[in-house]
């Protein structure tokens, strides 16, 4: 089957974006939050059925790996208070999309994080979202400041009742980080790149992995700038005394396939080793137009990955072996279903 590691509810039914707006307002204004409206099983059926589901269909995909609209996680807005209230109501509308298609959508939910706030108080939204609602993963950001990375690096130990808990849980993390208030960073061309670039690089300079063996985080987008500069890094380790990167980073850190066009892929499959590669498409998502080149969706990423010379084992492995192996509880889920 094909396993798509990587999409978004980008296309939730308007209550949930008027929602936001009136509790931002609220929070700004220092009244009440607003009560989560309710949103109906067809209105979840009508923003599903035209799009991801429509897409995965169209493109030959089996299942997406199913996380909140990152962008607009923006923990940077509002307190404690208002990235709690929007979490829950994001991971709950989650959590209702696979309930209605639970071969074709599993759940990975965002994180109530703060700027500031100590990364203990998203502890029970992770455990509610796996023990509860049957998610398999988190997007983790490492800057909820919004660009202005105000955080200390993630091998600093103030992240490690996370890293606790997801090892507990056996459950991975995707590095993702949400929208830019920063108006040097455009969130999905420069910030998002960054952030995955800045990720690898604080692991490489770590030893996070030592401390935690089991611990593991998919890079998405690619790795952000990392396979193209390969060398750099291996470089950087040998000069730091770092152990060799596929004895370090790369036993516990995974790359997905959301680069958009052939040559991208080329080279990530070739600099980075296949183990480490997830297919993902981040669809329905940042750059959502057809290629005047090719004719083609730049996200349909599996067409990058059909067209690779690569042993039929390899591309197995991108497109489900890797996922069930990096999310154990996915592959649990999946093995119940008979699939
Ligand atoms: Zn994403």
């Amino acid at each position: 089957m094909i396993i798509d590691c990587h999409g978004h509810y980008t296309t939730a039914p308007e209550p949930l974006q008027l929602f936001r707006e009136a509790q931002i307002k609220a929070f700004k204004e220092g009244k009440a939050l607003p009560e989560v409206p309710h949103i109906s099983d067809d209105e979840i059926r009508e923003s599903i059925e035209q799009n991801q589901l429509k897409l995965l269909d169209e493109r030959g995909l089996d299942m997406t790996i199913f996380s909140p609209r990152a962008s607009a996680m923006a923990h940077h807005i509002g307190n404690e208070e208002v990235s709690k209230q929007w979490t829950s109501a994001c991971n709950d509308l989650i959590a209702r999309v696979v309930d209605l298609y639970p071969k074709r959508f599993i759940g990975v939910c965002q994180l109530p994080q703060s700027p500031g706030v100590p990364i203990e108080n998203s502890v029970a939204e992770l455990e509610r979202c796996v023990n509860e609602l049957g998610f398999v993963g988190c997007n983790l950001n490492p800057d909820p400041s919004g660009g202005h990375w105000t955080s200390a690096p993630l091998t600093d130990p103030s992240w490690f009742p996370l890293y606790e808990k997801m090892v507990e849980l056996d459950v991975p993390a995707m590095i993702h980080v949400s929208g830019s208030c920063n108006p040097n960073f455009h969130a999905t061309g420069a910030h998002y790149m960054n952030a995955d670039t800045t990720a690898f690089m604080q692991f490489l300079q770590g030893d996070l992995f030592n401390e935690f063996p089991a611990l593991r985080f998919i890079i998405p987008h690619g790795g952000g700038a990392v396979p193209y500069h390969w060398g750099r890094y291996r470089g950087l380790a040998d000069m730091m005394k770092q152990p060799p990167l596929n004895e370090h980073v790369m036993k516990n850190v995974y790359f997905d396939t959301c680069v958009y066009h052939q040559p991208g892929i080329d080279l990530l499959v070739d600099v980075i080793d296949t183990k480490n590669i997830l297919f993902g498409s981040e669809m329905i998502g940042a750059v959502r137009g057809i290629d005047p080149q090719t004719g083609h969706y730049f996200d349909d990423t599996k067409r990058y990955i059909d067209t690779l010379e690569i042993s039929a084992a390899d591309k197995k492995a991108i497109f489900e072996g890797n996922a069930r192996r990096v999310y154990p509880r996915l592959d649990a889920k999946l093995k119940g279903m008979g699939l």
